[in-house]
């Protein structure tokens, strides 16, 4: 966990130095500052540099993100707390064609005069809400 790869004390002249590595920019720098780690990085200027820092990427949003933490809860990006779960391939769903048949827009009709709403009618027809609630809709003029 220890950011501070190279800390051994270097002579620089006639002052002992440390050596840093940020672990953000990978920027090395030495400090004469005998106590004390350095605050930030002088060069990016991140308070966590010295924090073991790791880019994280969502595997849902795609979104990269420097984390500190060994497991980010959450994506900053999607909000996801599951971003490091690979999205599953889709079940390949059948897709239907766009045009429905007549038979199939006469079996909706019929479902919805029966008092079905266009979710249970998508239910029972296996077409998508979508279909389904155009349909309802052009039934309804
Ligand atoms: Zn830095
Ligand atoms: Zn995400």
């Amino acid at each position: 966990m220890c950011a501070v790869m190279d800390r051994g004390a270097i002579r620089d002249g006639s002052t002992f130095g440390a050596v840093y590595t940020c672990n953000r920019c990978g920027h090395i720098w030495v400090t004469r500052k005998a106590d004390g780690l350095p605050r930030s990085c002088p060069k990016c200027r991140s308070v966590i540099w010295n924090k073991n820092c790791k880019t994280v990427k969502c595997l849902r949003c795609g979104h990269q993100w420097i984390s500190t933490k060994k497991r980010p809860s959450r994506c900053p990006g999607c909000h996801t707390a599951r971003w490091d779960v690979p999205v599953s391939p889709e079940p390949v769903k059948v897709r239907r064609p766009a045009v429905v048949d007549p038979d199939l827009v006469e079996r909706i009709r019929d479902l919805y005069y029966t008092g079905m709403t266009a979710v249970q009618i998508s239910v029972e027809t296996g077409l998508s809400f979508q279909t389904v609630y155009s349909i309802v809709c052009s039934l309804e003029k």
